[in-house]
Protein backbone atom coordinates (compact mmCIF):
# COMPACT_ATOMS: atom_id res chain seq x y z
CA UNK A 1 0.00 0.00 0.00
CA UNK A 2 0.97 3.12 -1.02
CA UNK A 3 1.57 6.39 1.26
CA UNK A 4 -0.90 8.22 -0.32
CA UNK A 5 -3.12 5.13 0.24
CA UNK A 6 -2.48 5.20 3.88
CA UNK A 7 -3.71 9.11 4.23
CA UNK A 8 -6.51 7.88 2.17
CA UNK A 9 -7.42 5.32 4.29
CA UNK A 10 -6.99 7.13 7.41
CA UNK A 11 -9.08 10.60 6.41
CA UNK A 12 -12.00 8.13 5.23
CA UNK A 13 -12.26 6.68 9.05
CA UNK A 14 -12.32 10.09 10.16
CA UNK A 15 -14.63 11.33 7.64
CA UNK A 16 -17.06 8.07 9.24
CA UNK A 17 -16.44 9.14 12.89
CA UNK A 18 -17.09 12.95 11.78
CA UNK A 19 -20.43 12.26 10.20
CA UNK A 20 -21.36 9.36 12.84
CA UNK A 21 -21.03 11.96 15.84
CA UNK A 22 -22.56 15.14 13.69
CA UNK A 23 -25.92 12.54 13.05
CA UNK A 24 -25.58 12.54 9.47
CA UNK A 25 -25.01 8.74 9.29
CA UNK A 26 -25.80 6.54 12.67
CA UNK A 27 -25.88 2.54 12.26
CA UNK A 28 -26.91 2.45 8.30
CA UNK A 29 -25.52 4.97 5.89
CA UNK A 30 -21.70 5.20 4.06
CA UNK A 31 -19.16 7.20 2.88
CA UNK A 32 -16.81 6.97 0.26
CA UNK A 33 -14.12 8.60 -1.35
CA UNK A 34 -12.29 7.85 -5.17
CA UNK A 35 -9.11 5.92 -4.86
CA UNK A 36 -6.35 8.90 -6.01
CA UNK A 37 -4.22 6.20 -7.94
CA UNK A 38 -6.46 3.95 -9.77
CA UNK A 39 -9.49 4.66 -12.50
CA UNK A 40 -12.65 4.57 -11.36
CA UNK A 41 -11.75 2.70 -8.09
CA UNK A 42 -13.38 3.56 -4.46
CA UNK A 43 -12.47 2.87 -0.93
CA UNK A 44 -15.39 2.24 1.05
CA UNK A 45 -15.61 0.45 4.88
CA UNK A 46 -17.11 -2.79 4.93
CA UNK A 47 -20.59 -3.22 5.76
CA UNK A 48 -20.24 -1.33 9.61
CA UNK A 49 -21.81 1.11 11.70
CA UNK A 50 -19.41 4.33 10.65
CA UNK A 51 -18.54 5.04 13.96
CA UNK A 52 -16.97 2.02 14.84
CA UNK A 53 -14.87 1.54 11.51
CA UNK A 54 -11.24 1.27 12.02
CA UNK A 55 -8.61 1.79 9.05
CA UNK A 56 -8.52 -2.13 8.89
CA UNK A 57 -12.25 -1.87 7.55
CA UNK A 58 -11.48 -0.11 4.17
CA UNK A 59 -11.98 -1.91 1.34
CA UNK A 60 -11.07 -1.20 -1.91
CA UNK A 61 -13.86 -1.37 -5.02
CA UNK A 62 -13.62 -1.48 -8.61
CA UNK A 63 -15.99 0.65 -10.59
CA UNK A 64 -18.53 -2.07 -10.69
CA UNK A 65 -18.50 -2.00 -6.79
CA UNK A 66 -16.82 -5.77 -6.63
CA UNK A 67 -14.51 -5.65 -3.46
CA UNK A 68 -11.07 -6.78 -4.49
CA UNK A 69 -10.00 -7.30 -0.82
CA UNK A 70 -13.24 -8.56 1.42
CA UNK A 71 -12.03 -12.10 2.06
CA UNK A 72 -14.84 -12.45 2.80
CA UNK A 73 -16.33 -9.37 4.89
CA UNK A 74 -19.93 -8.08 4.91
CA UNK A 75 -20.04 -5.53 2.41
CA UNK A 76 -22.74 -2.35 2.06
CA UNK A 77 -25.91 -3.52 -0.40
CA UNK A 78 -26.39 -0.15 -1.38
CA UNK A 79 -22.54 0.52 -2.44
CA UNK A 80 -23.97 0.85 -6.22
CA UNK A 81 -24.79 4.47 -4.99
CA UNK A 82 -21.54 5.28 -4.68
CA UNK A 83 -19.67 3.55 -8.25
CA UNK A 84 -22.34 4.51 -10.57
CA UNK A 85 -22.03 8.35 -9.41
CA UNK A 86 -18.43 7.91 -9.46
CA UNK A 87 -19.32 6.50 -13.38
CA UNK A 88 -21.24 9.35 -14.03
CA UNK A 89 -19.76 12.04 -12.22
CA UNK A 90 -15.49 12.44 -12.64
CA UNK A 91 -15.31 15.84 -10.82
CA UNK A 92 -17.09 14.07 -7.67
CA UNK A 93 -14.26 12.52 -5.55
CA UNK A 94 -16.17 12.30 -2.50
CA UNK A 95 -19.77 11.13 -2.08
CA UNK A 96 -22.24 10.28 1.34
CA UNK A 97 -25.50 8.44 1.64
CA UNK A 98 -27.61 9.01 4.32
CA UNK A 99 -31.04 9.23 6.02
CA UNK A 100 -30.50 11.30 8.72
CA UNK A 101 -33.50 12.96 10.84
CA UNK A 102 -32.84 16.15 9.71
CA UNK A 103 -32.95 15.39 6.27
CA UNK A 104 -35.94 12.84 6.46
CA UNK A 105 -38.63 14.59 6.58
CA UNK A 106 -37.43 16.38 3.24
CA UNK A 107 -37.29 12.99 1.46
CA UNK A 108 -41.09 12.42 2.87
CA UNK A 109 -42.75 15.96 2.48
CA UNK A 110 -43.57 17.34 -1.03
CA UNK A 111 -41.48 20.60 0.11
CA UNK A 112 -38.31 21.62 -1.94
CA UNK A 113 -35.05 21.86 0.30
CA UNK A 114 -33.77 24.87 -0.17
CA UNK A 115 -30.74 26.95 1.10
CA UNK A 116 -31.42 29.37 4.13
CA UNK A 117 -28.03 30.36 5.44
CA UNK A 118 -24.77 30.99 4.19
CA UNK A 119 -23.46 27.54 4.35
CA UNK A 120 -26.45 25.93 3.20
CA UNK A 121 -25.99 27.36 -0.28
CA UNK A 122 -23.18 24.33 -0.51
CA UNK A 123 -26.25 22.38 -1.56
CA UNK A 124 -26.63 24.35 -4.18
CA UNK A 125 -29.94 26.02 -6.30
CA UNK A 126 -32.16 23.05 -6.53
CA UNK A 127 -31.75 19.69 -4.59
CA UNK A 128 -33.82 16.54 -6.88
CA UNK A 129 -35.67 14.46 -6.01
CA UNK A 130 -35.01 11.01 -7.09
CA UNK A 131 -37.95 8.76 -6.60
CA UNK A 132 -36.80 4.69 -7.50
CA UNK A 133 -41.15 4.22 -8.68
CA UNK A 134 -40.51 5.97 -11.52
CA UNK A 135 -38.10 3.24 -13.03
CA UNK A 136 -38.26 0.04 -10.87
CA UNK A 137 -42.12 0.28 -9.21
CA UNK A 138 -42.05 -0.74 -5.69
CA UNK A 139 -38.79 -1.86 -4.06
CA UNK A 140 -37.78 -2.50 -0.77
CA UNK A 141 -36.66 1.25 -0.71
CA UNK A 142 -32.67 0.10 -1.17
CA UNK A 143 -30.61 0.76 -4.46
CA UNK A 144 -29.62 -2.28 -4.33
CA UNK A 145 -27.79 -2.89 -7.94
CA UNK A 146 -26.26 -0.61 -10.93
CA UNK A 147 -29.41 -0.06 -12.58
CA UNK A 148 -30.83 1.61 -9.53
CA UNK A 149 -27.39 3.18 -9.08
CA UNK A 150 -27.29 4.62 -12.29
CA UNK A 151 -30.82 5.56 -11.95
CA UNK A 152 -29.97 7.50 -8.66
CA UNK A 153 -26.86 9.16 -10.52
CA UNK A 154 -29.28 10.55 -13.34
CA UNK A 155 -31.64 12.17 -11.00
CA UNK A 156 -28.44 13.52 -9.39
CA UNK A 157 -27.51 15.10 -12.51
CA UNK A 158 -24.76 18.02 -11.86
CA UNK A 159 -26.32 19.11 -8.70
CA UNK A 160 -24.25 18.22 -4.92
CA UNK A 161 -27.42 16.18 -3.57
CA UNK A 162 -30.24 14.49 -4.83
CA UNK A 163 -32.99 13.64 -2.37
CA UNK A 164 -34.22 9.85 -2.15
CA UNK A 165 -38.21 9.69 -1.97
CA UNK A 166 -38.90 8.40 1.46
CA UNK A 167 -35.53 7.12 1.65
CA UNK A 168 -33.12 9.79 2.58
CA UNK A 169 -30.22 11.67 0.41
CA UNK A 170 -26.91 11.31 -1.09
CA UNK A 171 -24.56 14.60 -1.24
CA UNK A 172 -21.25 14.26 -3.27
CA UNK A 173 -18.03 16.69 -3.15
CA UNK A 174 -14.77 17.35 -5.25
CA UNK A 175 -13.05 16.20 -2.24
CA UNK A 176 -13.35 14.28 0.78
CA UNK A 177 -13.26 17.39 3.56
CA UNK A 178 -15.80 19.46 1.21
CA UNK A 179 -18.28 16.26 1.12
CA UNK A 180 -18.03 15.99 4.54
CA UNK A 181 -18.46 20.12 5.14
CA UNK A 182 -21.33 19.92 2.73
CA UNK A 183 -23.10 16.71 4.41
CA UNK A 184 -22.98 18.53 7.74
CA UNK A 185 -24.26 21.89 6.40
CA UNK A 186 -27.46 20.00 4.27
CA UNK A 187 -28.32 18.45 7.47
CA UNK A 188 -28.34 21.78 9.25
CA UNK A 189 -29.31 23.94 6.43
CA UNK A 190 -32.64 21.36 6.63
CA UNK A 191 -33.31 22.36 10.34
CA UNK A 192 -33.22 25.70 10.02
CA UNK A 193 -35.38 25.16 7.16
CA UNK A 194 -38.15 22.88 8.97
CA UNK A 195 -37.81 25.32 11.90
CA UNK A 196 -38.18 28.12 10.11
CA UNK A 197 -41.49 26.93 8.38
CA UNK A 198 -43.25 26.69 11.73
CA UNK A 199 -42.69 30.32 12.26
CA UNK A 200 -43.82 31.31 8.86
CA UNK A 201 -43.17 31.33 5.44
CA UNK A 202 -39.59 30.35 3.71
CA UNK A 203 -38.07 31.60 0.69
CA UNK A 204 -34.58 30.94 0.65
CA UNK A 205 -31.52 32.95 -0.47
CA UNK A 206 -31.33 34.41 -3.74
CA UNK A 207 -29.87 32.66 -6.67
CA UNK A 208 -26.73 35.45 -5.99
CA UNK A 209 -25.96 34.72 -2.89
CA UNK A 210 -26.37 31.07 -3.34
CA UNK A 211 -23.63 31.42 -5.99
CA UNK A 212 -21.74 33.56 -3.85
CA UNK A 213 -22.27 32.02 -0.47
CA UNK A 214 -21.14 28.46 -1.83
CA UNK A 215 -17.74 29.25 -2.21
CA UNK A 216 -16.85 28.50 1.21
CA UNK A 217 -12.72 28.99 1.16
CA UNK A 218 -11.03 25.59 1.79
CA UNK A 219 -9.76 26.96 5.08
CA UNK A 220 -12.85 26.98 6.39
CA UNK A 221 -13.32 23.72 5.31
CA UNK A 222 -10.06 22.74 7.25
CA UNK A 223 -10.96 24.84 10.26
CA UNK A 224 -14.28 22.57 10.66
CA UNK A 225 -12.38 19.41 10.08
CA UNK A 226 -9.96 20.56 12.67
CA UNK A 227 -12.51 20.88 15.01
CA UNK A 228 -14.75 17.70 14.23
CA UNK A 229 -11.72 15.83 13.90
CA UNK A 230 -10.37 16.61 17.32
CA UNK A 231 -12.06 13.23 18.64
CA UNK A 232 -10.39 11.03 16.36
MN1 LIG B 1 -30.10 3.93 2.20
Amino acid sequence: MTSLEQTCRAELVLANHILARADVLDAFGHVSMRHPERDGHFFMAMSRAPELVEAGDILTYDADATALDADGRAQYIERFIHSEIYRARPDVLAICHHHSPAVMPFSVASVPLVPVYQHGAMIGRHVPLWDSRDDFGDTNMLVTNAMQGASLAQALGPHWMVLMRHHGATVVGTGLRELVFRSVVACKNAEFQYRGMALGPVAGLTEGEIEMAAKVPPAAIDRAWDLWAREG
